[in-house]
Protein backbone atom coordinates (compact mmCIF):
# COMPACT_ATOMS: atom_id res chain seq x y z
CA UNK A 1 0.00 0.00 0.00
CA UNK A 2 0.64 3.72 -0.22
CA UNK A 3 1.64 5.96 2.91
CA UNK A 4 3.46 8.39 4.02
CA UNK A 5 6.41 8.04 6.83
CA UNK A 6 9.22 10.50 8.11
CA UNK A 7 12.37 9.62 6.38
CA UNK A 8 16.46 10.55 6.54
CA UNK A 9 18.43 10.39 3.53
CA UNK A 10 21.42 11.14 4.99
CA UNK A 11 23.73 12.06 8.03
CA UNK A 12 22.69 15.46 9.48
CA UNK A 13 20.08 16.02 6.93
CA UNK A 14 16.49 16.99 7.84
CA UNK A 15 13.35 14.95 8.26
CA UNK A 16 11.42 14.21 5.07
CA UNK A 17 7.83 13.37 5.17
CA UNK A 18 6.74 11.81 1.49
CA UNK A 19 5.25 8.78 0.63
CA UNK A 20 6.02 5.09 0.51
CA UNK A 21 5.61 1.60 -0.55
CA UNK A 22 4.81 -0.45 2.59
CA UNK A 23 4.37 -4.17 2.14
CA UNK A 24 1.48 -6.68 3.33
CA UNK A 25 1.87 -8.63 5.99
CA UNK A 26 3.24 -11.87 5.05
CA UNK A 27 3.95 -14.79 7.70
CA UNK A 28 4.23 -14.25 11.21
CA UNK A 29 3.84 -10.04 10.53
CA UNK A 30 0.73 -7.58 11.23
CA UNK A 31 -0.07 -4.55 9.48
CA UNK A 32 -1.05 -1.56 12.18
CA UNK A 33 -2.91 1.51 11.95
CA UNK A 34 -0.62 4.22 14.13
CA UNK A 35 -2.32 6.20 16.69
CA UNK A 36 0.68 7.43 18.56
CA UNK A 37 4.36 8.02 18.26
CA UNK A 38 7.16 9.41 20.07
CA UNK A 39 10.03 11.31 19.33
CA UNK A 40 13.20 9.52 21.19
CA UNK A 41 16.50 11.14 21.50
CA UNK A 42 17.64 8.03 19.88
CA UNK A 43 15.87 8.85 16.91
CA UNK A 44 17.83 11.73 16.61
CA UNK A 45 20.74 9.43 17.15
CA UNK A 46 20.73 8.76 13.63
CA UNK A 47 20.42 12.03 12.49
CA UNK A 48 23.84 12.97 13.75
CA UNK A 49 25.39 9.32 13.75
CA UNK A 50 25.69 8.48 17.26
CA UNK A 51 23.79 5.58 16.22
CA UNK A 52 25.46 4.38 13.03
CA UNK A 53 22.74 3.06 10.62
CA UNK A 54 24.53 0.64 7.81
CA UNK A 55 22.97 2.85 5.09
CA UNK A 56 20.18 5.30 4.51
CA UNK A 57 16.98 5.81 3.48
CA UNK A 58 16.32 5.41 7.51
CA UNK A 59 12.59 5.99 8.57
CA UNK A 60 12.36 7.02 12.29
CA UNK A 61 10.47 5.83 14.81
CA UNK A 62 10.54 3.48 18.16
CA UNK A 63 7.78 4.20 20.17
CA UNK A 64 4.35 3.89 19.06
CA UNK A 65 0.92 2.40 19.69
CA UNK A 66 -1.82 1.61 17.38
CA UNK A 67 -4.44 -0.62 16.09
CA UNK A 68 -3.83 -4.06 13.77
CA UNK A 69 -5.63 -4.00 10.78
CA UNK A 70 -4.45 -7.16 9.03
CA UNK A 71 -2.73 -10.31 10.12
CA UNK A 72 -0.14 -12.31 8.06
CA UNK A 73 -0.17 -16.38 8.34
CA UNK A 74 1.04 -18.10 11.33
CA UNK A 75 0.19 -15.39 13.66
CA UNK A 76 -0.84 -16.40 17.43
CA UNK A 77 -2.84 -14.57 19.79
CA UNK A 78 -3.15 -11.07 17.51
CA UNK A 79 -6.12 -10.58 15.51
CA UNK A 80 -7.52 -7.20 14.03
CA UNK A 81 -9.02 -4.52 16.17
CA UNK A 82 -6.41 -5.24 18.53
CA UNK A 83 -4.88 -2.51 20.25
CA UNK A 84 -1.07 -2.95 20.89
CA UNK A 85 2.04 -1.44 21.66
CA UNK A 86 5.19 -2.07 19.63
CA UNK A 87 8.56 -2.85 21.37
CA UNK A 88 12.00 -1.80 19.98
CA UNK A 89 13.69 -4.95 20.77
CA UNK A 90 12.11 -8.35 19.33
CA UNK A 91 10.91 -11.39 22.46
CA UNK A 92 10.52 -14.45 20.36
CA UNK A 93 10.24 -16.40 23.84
CA UNK A 94 11.51 -19.49 22.92
CA UNK A 95 15.35 -18.62 22.17
CA UNK A 96 17.72 -19.33 25.32
CA UNK A 97 17.44 -14.85 26.14
CA UNK A 98 13.93 -15.18 26.43
CA UNK A 99 13.81 -18.77 27.92
CA UNK A 100 16.08 -17.45 30.60
CA UNK A 101 13.79 -14.34 31.60
CA UNK A 102 16.43 -12.19 29.27
CA UNK A 103 14.24 -11.50 26.34
CA UNK A 104 15.93 -8.03 25.96
CA UNK A 105 18.48 -9.90 24.57
CA UNK A 106 16.47 -11.89 22.27
CA UNK A 107 18.86 -13.58 19.54
CA UNK A 108 16.09 -11.83 16.46
CA UNK A 109 17.43 -8.75 18.01
CA UNK A 110 20.34 -9.61 16.51
CA UNK A 111 19.31 -7.95 13.05
CA UNK A 112 17.49 -5.05 14.47
CA UNK A 113 19.69 -1.98 12.99
CA UNK A 114 19.89 -4.40 9.43
CA UNK A 115 16.45 -2.86 8.16
CA UNK A 116 15.92 -6.26 6.47
CA UNK A 117 12.46 -7.89 8.02
CA UNK A 118 12.61 -10.94 10.80
CA UNK A 119 10.37 -12.62 8.91
CA UNK A 120 12.13 -13.55 5.60
CA UNK A 121 14.62 -10.95 5.72
CA UNK A 122 13.17 -8.63 2.69
CA UNK A 123 12.79 -4.99 3.10
CA UNK A 124 9.10 -4.15 3.94
CA UNK A 125 9.17 -0.34 2.79
CA UNK A 126 10.54 1.12 -0.12
CA UNK A 127 10.71 5.01 -1.25
CA UNK A 128 11.67 6.57 -4.73
CA UNK A 129 12.76 3.24 -5.75
CA UNK A 130 15.48 2.27 -2.82
CA UNK A 131 14.64 -0.06 0.05
CA UNK A 132 14.63 1.67 3.32
CA UNK A 133 15.63 1.09 6.98
CA UNK A 134 13.02 0.99 9.45
CA UNK A 135 14.61 2.57 13.11
CA UNK A 136 14.34 -0.92 14.92
CA UNK A 137 12.50 -2.63 12.35
CA UNK A 138 9.75 -0.60 13.18
CA UNK A 139 9.17 2.80 11.98
CA UNK A 140 6.80 4.25 13.68
CA UNK A 141 6.68 7.81 12.17
CA UNK A 142 4.07 6.75 9.54
CA UNK A 143 0.77 6.49 9.32
CA UNK A 144 0.77 2.51 8.72
CA UNK A 145 3.25 0.12 9.37
CA UNK A 146 4.31 -3.47 8.77
CA UNK A 147 5.80 -5.67 11.28
CA UNK A 148 7.00 -9.17 13.26
CA UNK A 149 4.64 -10.19 15.41
CA UNK A 150 7.47 -10.78 17.91
CA UNK A 151 7.60 -6.72 18.33
CA UNK A 152 3.86 -6.51 19.18
CA UNK A 153 2.28 -6.29 22.56
CA UNK A 154 -1.35 -6.56 23.00
CA UNK A 155 -3.01 -4.16 25.54
CA UNK A 156 -6.22 -3.40 26.67
CA UNK A 157 -8.42 -1.27 24.87
CA UNK A 158 -9.28 1.67 27.78
CA UNK A 159 -5.77 2.61 27.67
CA UNK A 160 -5.28 5.82 25.89
CA UNK A 161 -2.68 5.70 23.10
CA UNK A 162 -0.39 8.43 23.50
CA UNK A 163 0.09 6.97 27.08
CA UNK A 164 0.94 3.26 25.78
CA UNK A 165 3.38 4.54 23.24
CA UNK A 166 5.16 5.81 25.67
CA UNK A 167 5.41 2.18 27.69
CA UNK A 168 7.53 1.22 24.11
CA UNK A 169 10.59 3.14 24.98
CA UNK A 170 11.17 5.77 27.70
CA UNK A 171 8.57 4.76 30.49
CA UNK A 172 10.46 1.28 31.04
CA UNK A 173 13.99 2.50 30.09
CA UNK A 174 14.15 5.48 32.46
CA UNK A 175 11.89 3.31 35.44
CA UNK A 176 14.30 0.54 34.54
CA UNK A 177 17.76 2.18 35.53
CA UNK A 178 16.53 3.20 38.39
CA UNK A 179 15.32 0.17 39.81
CA UNK A 180 17.37 -2.40 37.95
CA UNK A 181 20.35 -0.58 37.19
CA UNK A 182 20.97 1.67 40.02
CA UNK A 183 18.79 -1.12 42.00
CA UNK A 184 17.43 1.64 43.98
CA UNK A 185 16.74 0.56 47.42
CA UNK A 186 14.40 1.96 50.29
CA UNK A 187 16.28 5.28 51.96
CA UNK A 188 18.51 6.09 49.31
CA UNK A 189 18.64 9.37 48.12
CA UNK A 190 18.97 9.55 44.19
CA UNK A 191 19.74 12.19 41.88
CA UNK A 192 18.31 12.01 38.10
CA UNK A 193 20.27 14.26 35.72
CA UNK A 194 17.93 15.61 32.99
CA UNK A 195 14.02 15.33 33.31
CA UNK A 196 12.41 15.02 29.90
CA UNK A 197 10.68 11.65 29.46
CA UNK A 198 13.51 8.93 30.32
CA UNK A 199 14.55 11.06 33.30
CA UNK A 200 10.63 11.87 34.40
CA UNK A 201 9.79 7.85 34.83
CA UNK A 202 13.47 7.27 36.34
CA UNK A 203 12.43 9.38 39.01
CA UNK A 204 8.97 7.48 39.52
CA UNK A 205 10.90 4.25 39.80
CA UNK A 206 13.31 5.77 42.30
CA UNK A 207 10.21 6.67 43.98
CA UNK A 208 8.52 3.68 43.92
CA UNK A 209 11.18 2.28 45.39
CA UNK A 210 11.53 3.61 48.32
CA UNK A 211 14.09 6.37 48.01
CA UNK A 212 14.48 8.67 51.04
CA UNK A 213 15.03 11.94 48.60
CA UNK A 214 15.41 12.86 44.84
CA UNK A 215 16.80 15.22 43.39
CA UNK A 216 15.68 16.12 39.45
CA UNK A 217 18.63 18.05 38.24
CA UNK A 218 17.75 19.51 35.14
CA UNK A 219 19.22 23.11 32.73
CA UNK A 220 15.48 23.81 32.22
CA UNK A 221 13.29 25.11 34.65
CA UNK A 222 10.31 24.47 32.75
CA UNK A 223 11.27 20.68 32.19
CA UNK A 224 11.49 20.62 36.24
CA UNK A 225 8.13 22.14 37.25
CA UNK A 226 6.43 21.27 34.22
CA UNK A 227 6.72 17.61 35.21
CA UNK A 228 6.47 17.49 39.38
CA UNK A 229 2.94 17.25 38.84
CA UNK A 230 3.01 13.97 38.46
CA UNK A 231 4.99 12.66 41.19
CA UNK A 232 2.74 13.46 44.33
CA UNK A 233 5.39 14.94 46.25
CA UNK A 234 5.31 14.92 50.47
CA UNK A 235 7.77 17.55 50.22
CA UNK A 236 9.13 20.36 47.88
CA UNK A 237 10.68 23.27 47.91
CA UNK A 238 9.00 26.77 47.94
CA UNK A 239 11.26 28.43 45.56
CA UNK A 240 9.80 27.98 41.78
CA UNK A 241 13.38 29.80 41.04
CA UNK A 242 15.58 26.30 41.13
CA UNK A 243 16.31 23.86 38.52
CA UNK A 244 16.99 21.39 41.09
CA UNK A 245 13.88 19.66 42.76
CA UNK A 246 13.72 17.26 46.18
CA UNK A 247 10.38 14.61 46.27
CA UNK A 248 10.70 12.42 49.43
CA UNK A 249 8.32 8.91 49.44
CA UNK A 250 6.04 8.54 52.08
CA UNK A 251 7.44 4.88 52.45
CA UNK A 252 11.25 5.86 53.50
CA UNK A 253 10.66 6.93 56.54
CA UNK A 254 11.12 3.66 58.07
CA UNK A 255 14.34 2.69 55.58
CA UNK A 256 17.35 2.02 57.40
CA UNK A 257 19.35 2.00 54.84
CA UNK A 258 20.86 5.63 53.50
CA UNK A 259 23.46 6.10 50.96
CA UNK A 260 24.03 7.91 47.86
CA UNK A 261 22.84 6.44 43.84
CA UNK A 262 22.73 8.79 40.68
CA UNK A 263 20.49 7.80 37.99
CA UNK A 264 21.60 9.47 34.36
ZN1 LIG B 1 13.84 5.36 22.52
ZN1 LIG C 1 14.01 -14.66 21.82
Amino acid sequence: MKTKGALLWGLNEAWSVEEIELGDPIAGEVQIRMEAAGMCHSDHHIVTGATPMPSYPVMGGHEGSGVITKVGDGVVGLEVGDHVVLSFIPACGRCPSCASGQSNLCDLGAGLLSGQSISDGSYRIQARGENVIPMCLLGTFSPYMTVNQTQVVKIEKDIPFELAALVGCGVPTGWGSATHIADVKAGDSVAVIGIGGVGMSALQGAVASGARHVFAIDRCRGSVSRHSSSVPPTRMPRSKKRSCRSWRSPGARCARRRSSRSVR
